[in-house]
C-alpha cells in the first residue's frame, strides 16, 4: 500500500467549527511528548485546570477536560447525573438539544421535553409549566444552538430550575470564549464545551465543570455510571484528587495545544474577546445584508459567532459553497436537519473572527453570486 503524503490546504475556516488555529497553538503540538504522569506534565495539567476555571468563570474544584470532543462532554454531564428512572427536562430548539434527549433516554431517564421552533429560543414560561408536572433531577439546555444561530438567555430559566430543586446542565460548546458566560454567577451545575469553536484549539477535547451541588449528586448515586471511561468518580481522582492516579493516557500533544490556546485567550482577556466577536458580527451582518442574505434569528437572540442566514432565492447554495471552498479556500457551513439546503451557517469563531476574514469572504461572494 502506498500512502500519500499529508498536504491539507490552508483553508479559511468560517463554518460551525473547527475554526482557524493560531500558529502558536500548532507549534505547541509539535513539542516533545512526555509521560502523562511526568511531574512536568502534571504542572501543565494544573495550569489547564486553572484555564478551565478562568474561562468558565467558576471556582468549581471539579473543573477538567474530557479527552474526547464536545459530544463526550455532553455525555459526561448527563450520564454522571442521571440514574435509571430519574425524571429530567430537556429543552430542544435545535440539533444539540435533540442529542441531549437521546443520551438521557439511553441513560435510562424518564425524559420530559420543552421545544421551541427552530430559530427561536426556549420560552421560560414553558419550562416553568413543565417543571410543575414532574420531579426533576435536572434540566438541560443549549446556550448557543449552533444548528440555528440562537443565543438562549439563561437567567430566568436558571432561577426556575433551582426553585424546583433541580440541577442546571448547560451546553456552552459554541458560546464558550466568545460570548458572555458566567458559570458561578448563573448558578450552572454542570457545563461542557469544546475546544474547536471560539477557543480555536484543535477539535477533540471537552472542558467540563461540576458545581459542589452536582458533585454531591454524584456522591449520592446508588447505581454505577453506565460508562467506565466517563465515570467521574474515577476521572476526578486524576483532576481533583490529591494524587494523580492513572485513569487513561492523556492526549499529551492536544493538551499542549489547549494550554497555549488558553494563554492566548487570557492574554486577550475574556471581555475583549467577547467585544471582538460582537463587533465583527455587526460588520459581517452589514456585508451579508448588502449581498441579499437575511438572518434567520430575531436580532436580540442572534449569536455573534454563528451567523445563520437564508440563502438568497435562486442561488444554488451547494454549488456556491463548493466553489467558495475549492476556488477561494473558504469553508462556510450548510444547514443542518430541517434547514439543510436552506440556510448557511457562517462562523466568526476565535481566530476566524477578524475583519480580514469578513473581507475575504465578502470579496469571494461578490465574485460568485
Ligand atoms: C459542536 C457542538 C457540539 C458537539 O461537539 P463535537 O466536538 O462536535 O462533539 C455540541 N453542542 C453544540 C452546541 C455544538 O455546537
Amino acid at each position: 500500500m502506498n500512502m500519500t503524503e499529508l498536504k491539507p490546504a490552508n483553508r479559511v475556516l468560517m463554518g460551525p467549527g473547527p475554526s482557524d488555529i493560531n500558529p502558536r497553538v500548532l507549534q505547541a503540538m509539535s513539542k516533545p511528548v512526555i509521560g502523562h504522569l511526568d511531574p512536568d506534565f502534571l504542572t501543565i495539567m494544573d495550569e489547564i485546570k486553572s484555564g478551565v476555571q478562568a474561562t468558565f468563570r467558576t471556582e468549581n474544584d471539579l473543573s477538567f477536560v474530557v479527552s474526547a470532543p464536545g459530544s463526550a462532554g455532553m455525555e459526561t454531564c448527563l450520564v454522571n447525573l442521571i440514574e435509571p428512572g430519574d425524571e429530567v427536562l430537556i429543552c430542544i430548539h435545535g440539533v444539540f438539544g435533540g442529542r441531549m434527549a437521546d443520551i438521557a433516554e439511553r441513560a435510562g431517564a424518564k425524559v420530559h421535553k420543552v421545544e421551541a421552533p427552530w430559530g427561536e429560543p426556549i420560552d421560560p414560561q414553558q419550562v416553568k409549566m413543565a417543571l410543575e408536572d414532574m420531579q426533576p433531577k435536572l434540566v438541560a439546555i443549549v446556550h448557543a444552538e449552533t444548528s440555528t444561530g440562537v443565543l438562549q438567555p439563561l437567567d430566568e430559566i436558571s432561577a426556575m430550575v433551582h426553585a424546583a430543586g433541580a440541577l442546571l446542565v448547560v451546553d456552552a460548546v459554541t458560546s464558550y470564549c466568545g460570548e458572555d458566560l458566567d458559570v458561578d454567577g448563573w448558578k450552572i451545575d454542570a457545563i461542557y464545551s469544546g475546544t474547536q469553536k471560539c477557543l480555536s484549539a484543535p477539535p477533540g477535547l471537552s472542558p467540563v465543570s461540576f458545581s459542589p451541588k452536582a458533585v454531591a449528586a454524584l456522591e449520592q448515586r446508588k447505581t454505577k455510571v453506565q460508562s467506565w471511561f466517563l465515570d467521574l468518580s474515577m476521572v476526578k481522582n486524576y483532576w481533583a484528587g490529591a494524587k494523580r492516579a492513572y485513569h487513561h493516557t492523556a492526549p499529551v500533544s492536544s493538551m499542549y495545544a489547549l494550554h497555549e490556546a488558553y494563554r492566548i485567550v487570557l492574554e486577550e482577556g475574556l471581555e475583549n474577546r467577547i467585544a471582538r466577536h460582537r463587533r465583527n458580527h455587526q460588520e459581517l451582518r452589514a456585508q451579508l445584508e448588502s449581498l441579499g442574505f437575511e438572518f434567520l434569528v430575531a436580532e436580540q437572540y442572534r449569536l455573534p459567532m454563528l451567523n445563520a442566514v437564508y440563502v438568497p432565492p435562486g442561488l444554488d447554495e451547494g454549488d456556491v459553497r463548493k466553489r467558495l471552498l475549492l476556488e477561494h479556500n473558504i469553508e462556510v457551513g450548510g444547514g443542518l436537519g430541517k434547514f439543510a439546503g436552506k440556510i448557511w451557517r457562517i462562523g466568526l469563531m476565535g481566530e476566524s473572527c477578524t475583519s480580514n476574514h469578513i473581507g475575504m469572504l465578502t470579496h469571494a461572494l461578490r465574485k460568485l453570486i
